[in-house]
């Protein structure tokens, strides 16, 4: 079976970025700049912020994660909002998630300039992807999307199951893996808790994504052989961390599968910083 190594042609992404950040910095005399924003104390979040800054850092994009306490009021983070969209050396504006309970996500989200939402996420850019309008994407299933390019592995024609339909994976990765383009039009089809035969619309699958946040959930028996096999799930585990698929009883089953860890989750930081330079671009051009 092939693993689909996202560790490592995350990193030579990030070296390809890496290049064309220093040479948009010759071009322009300025170079992309990405602000995070963390609020409150989430463990994970923390990591995940972290991780992003050393991306960033390592690319030479500049980056500044602002840190609130978990007590921020909606008006201070929006009002911080408001001033990143208004920095010219802001190129991207990241609100990492999730957000306390008291502070409303979708209206921090919407609140993000549609140019500067480098996760795509703003109901502007999720429109474009819903039109085929070029846009920022959503970082996770873009980096799917390149991630089966990089290894020449092309769903056109294929049938392509999706399960999960949530707006940040599932539901942005349905639509891209549907456009047309020598790297998508596949026939796609979503499932989510409400499909009743699982088994069987999965083994139908010539490429199955699994989005779903349940540890080790997709069985050997639920693949069809011969399947390519891309698992976006990260599950904390007493045994560390796992993906959606049993990968184990996979491995017999399918022609080549991404890991967990290694596989997703290194392409999505990738993404975000192609995401961000796209954004310079988009913002230099002007
Ligand atoms: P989410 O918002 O919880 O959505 C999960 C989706 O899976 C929902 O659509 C849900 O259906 C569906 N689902 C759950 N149980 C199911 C079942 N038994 N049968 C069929 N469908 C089922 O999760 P998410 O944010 O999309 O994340 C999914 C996973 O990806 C998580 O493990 C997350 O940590 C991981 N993730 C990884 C990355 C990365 O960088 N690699 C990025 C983002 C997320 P309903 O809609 O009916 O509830």
């Amino acid at each position: 079976m092939l693993i689909l190594d996202g560790k490592a042609a995350a990193a030579s992404l990030r070296q390809e970025l890496a290049g064309e950040v220093a040479a948009l910095e010759k071009q322009y005399g300025s170079r992309p700049g990405l602000a995070v924003i963390l609020v409150g104390q989430d463990p994970a979040s923390q990591v995940y912020v972290r991780n992003k800054e050393r991306a960033c850092h390592e690319a030479g994009i500049h980056s500044e994660a602002h840190r609130l306490p978990d007590t921020t009021p909606q008006d201070e983070l929006l009002a911080l909002i408001d001033s990143l969209n208004a920095r010219k050396d802001i190129h991207g504006i990241l609100l990492q998630l999730p957000l306390p309970k008291h502070l409303n996500s979708q209206l921090c989200l919407e609140r993000i300039h549609p140019e500067k939402d480098v996760d795509g996420f703003h109901p502007v850019n999720m429109g474009k992807l819903t039109l085929g309008l070029p846009g920022l994407r959503p970082c996770t299933p873009k980096g799917v999307m390149v991630l089966l390019e990089r290894y020449n592995l092309s769903p056109a024609g294929k049938k392509a199951v999706v399960v999960g339909r949530s707006n940040i994976v599932g539901k942005p990765l349905a639509l891209m893996l549907g456009a047309p383009g020598p790297f998508a039009n596949a026939t796609v089809t979503v499932c989510h808790s409400g499909t009743p035969n699982l088994t069987e619309v999965c083994r139908e699958a010539d490429f199955l994504f699994v989005a779903m946040g349940r540890p080790r959930c997709i069985t050997a028996d639920m693949v069809k052989a011969g399947a390519v096999v891309v698992d976006v799930g990260i599950n904390r585990t007493e045994d560390g961390l796992c993906g959606d698929c049993d990968y184990s009883g996979l491995m017999e089953k399918a022609a080549a599968m991404t890991p967990v860890p290694g596989g997703i989750g290194p392409m999505t930081i990738a993404m975000l910083l192609a995401n961000t330079v796209q954004a310079f671009q988009q913002q230099c051009a002007c």
